[in-house]
């Protein structure tokens, strides 16, 4: 059996994953004073050589678009933020037969919060008691009122545009001033008017103001490729610099956690990790440990932590560790507006991401499927990215000149819909570890099962009809073929695919049924907190990561609270 190298020192706090939960924890656990060690299994990240929003594609080799142009679809290329993949080497997971789920993991500090779009909601009072509300799924132990300073507190700290508009589906929050619409975005505006279909400035984690030290956004437009001046959030410009700032955060990279050990008492005393520079296995001491290694990781740490004293995975008396998995129900249209090809040529940029959106605006009707969803829109004349122009070549034929002209002028003129709606937990999408694959470091992997049910598919049909209305408002012809046939009926995307996985260890009031409590702390494992969406109960249309963040500074404020009275 190869050497274990341990530690001698005991931390305070064990933080597992340096993303948007173990980034937020880090800052709020080392202002307060406690020592804190921080395993995360990718490489720091130097903005200044990593980051590239301000590389152009002329300046790649085959303009970045790689050889044969192939590069398209997907963010692991070299033009995008590092390290952020669908596929990762010698770290695979598997799909049971008739289950296609995709994950998208970031291995790298920060996380995927250098990868993320950055819109930024609240999840709305009714979506923690949505049980009460129509029968479905579980009620959260907490309410929104017990979250809503923590939303104050990410929001005034990392800085989130919008405005105040009073929807009950959507909270206002502490809000920076927003960038103005786009011309695609006011002429969806006016359609969505028309329809009475809410249409509100989005709210993203953008600085549109100098806020907290950090520079205000100078509209590159380029956010997915990282953000040198740190004008819009990421774990690692934001919350981790703070953190080390204190001198009480020993960041460790390159550590691949295996395990969490437990002690004959039954708590966690020690985090096993693979030093994958050497490929030994060490091991860290911490008086308490916050998993923040991301929703699946986390389930699968928690599976894989197997004793005589948790022989079905640690924390797991309930079975309820992975038993909850959801995504985001996506699905995807689009209109062309031949008008806007009359538009003269303007400067398109801004964020990178959008200025309007739609929050769910059928609150207060009957429909005929439980919950809702917002949708985010966009198109126009944005600066291309790599292999755009390899698209347009298989639709326009021609050469030179001509070939040119006709691509500028439709250029700009195609606007697309991603509907963004709540998946209800069901017995069917759950994961579980894959009793024959192991990693490139010999720990076991996960295997997904999923299936959307039918509540899904009807919002998801909700969504192509509601895109399908604002396009030929706007006087535009709807392009999406979606329908009720194939595999992903009315365009539903892949389970996983809006990356909005979550739900694999809830919080809930009772350890029959649930992992963790209302503080992400585990049931069955007093010094064992799950900080990341693995605790959630509800996957809401809004995107989780505000939410993640309030949950996790929430629950290192109570872990500095039972500090303060010896209780660690
Ligand atoms: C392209 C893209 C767009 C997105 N857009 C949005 C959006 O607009 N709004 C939104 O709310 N959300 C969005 N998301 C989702 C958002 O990024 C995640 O919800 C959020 O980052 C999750 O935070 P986390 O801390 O749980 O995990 P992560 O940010 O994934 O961080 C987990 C960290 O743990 C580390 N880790 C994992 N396993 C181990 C291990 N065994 N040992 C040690 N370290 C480990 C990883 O390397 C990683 O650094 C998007 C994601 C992507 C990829
Ligand atoms: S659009 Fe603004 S926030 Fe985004 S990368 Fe450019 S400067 Fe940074």
């Amino acid at each position: 059996m190869p050497q274990v190298i341990r530690s001698p020192k005991v931390y305070d706090i064990c933080i597992i994953g340096s993303g948007a939960a173990g980034g937020t924890a880090a800052k709020v656990l080392t202002e307060a004073g406690l020592s804190v060690v921080m395993l995360e299994a990718g490489p720091p990240v130097h903005p200044e050589t990593d980051f590239k929003e301000h590389v152009w594609p002329y300046e790649l080799d085959h303009r970045g678009a790689g050889v044969g142009a192939k590069v398209r679809g997907e963010l692991n290329d070299e033009f995008m933020a590092p390290n952020g993949a669908w596929i990762i080497d010698g770290e695979p997971y598997t799909s049971a037969p008739g289950s296609n789920f995709h994950w998208f993991r970031s291995r790298v500090v920060g996380g995927r919060t250098n990868h993320w779009g950055r819109i930024a909601l609240r999840f709305a009072p009714r979506d923690f008691k949505a049980r009460s509300t129509d029968g479905m799924g579980d009620d959260w132990p907490i309410t929104y009122e017990e979250v809503a300073p923590y939303y104050d507190k990410v929001e005034s700290y990392i800085g989130v545009f919008g405005t105040k508009e009073n929807i009950p589906s959507a909270p206002d929050g502490i809000f920076l001033p927003p960038p103005k619409p786009r011309c695609t975005e006011a002429f969806i505006k006016k359609a969505c008017d028309k329809l009475n279909v809410l249409c509100v400035p989005s709210r993203l984690a953008i600085l549109t103001k100098n806020h907290n030290g950090r520079r205000a956004c100078h509209y590159c437009a380029q956010c997915g490729r990282g953000c040198i001046s740190a004008s819009n959030f990421s774990s690692t410009q934001v919350m981790i610099p703070p953190a080390q700032e204190t001198g009480r955060l020993t960041l460790i990279t390159g550590a691949m956690v295996r395990e969490i050990v437990v002690g004959k008492d039954g708590r966690a005393e020690a985090a096993s990790y693979i030093d994958k520079g050497t490929r030994s296995e060490q091991r860290v001491r911490a008086k308490a440990f916050m998993l923040a290694a991301s929703a699946c990781e986390s389930a699968r740490l928690l599976l894989n932590s197997k004793s005589t004293l948790f022989p079905d995975g640690l924390a797991n008396f309930s079975g309820a560790v992975v038993r909850y998995l959801t995504d985001t129900v996506g699905s995807y249209g689009g209109g062309h507006f031949p008008q806007l090809e009359k538009v003269p040529p303007h400067n398109h940029d801004g964020v990178g991401g959008l200025h309007l959106y739609i929050p769910w605006w059928k609150f207060d009707r009957k429909n005929d499927f439980l919950r809702g969803y917002h949708i985010e829109f966009g198109g126009g004349r944005g600066m291309p990215t790599v292999g755009d122009w390899d698209d347009l070549c298989e639709e326009v034929e021609g050469y030179g000149l001509p070939l040119k002209q006709k691509i500028r002028s439709t250029y700009g003129t195609f606007i697309g819909f991603d509907g963004r709606g709540e998946m209800i937990p069901n017995e069917k999408s759950y994961c579980e570890i894959d009793p024959a694959v192991v990693d490139q470091w010999g720990i076991p992997v996960l295997r997904f099962h999923w299936q959307w049910g039918d509540n899904e598919i009807k919002m998801a049909k909700d969504m192509q009809e509601t895109f399908r209305a604002i396009v030929e408002a706007a006087g535009g012809t709807y392009f999406a073929k979606a329908t009720a046939d194939g595999p992903n009926p009315y365009g539903i995307a892949d389970g996983g695919v809006i990356i909005h996985e979550l739900g694999t260890a809830r919080m809930g009031t009772t350890p029959k049924t649930s992992v963790l409590n209302g503080y992400c702390q585990a049931h069955d494992v007093k010094n064992l907190f799950v900080i990341d969406a693995a605790s959630f109960v509800t996957n809401p249309d809004k995107n989780p990561t505000l939410t993640i963040m309030a949950l996790s500074w929430r629950a290192s404020d109570y872990l500095v609270s039972q500090a303060k009275k010896g209780n660690l």
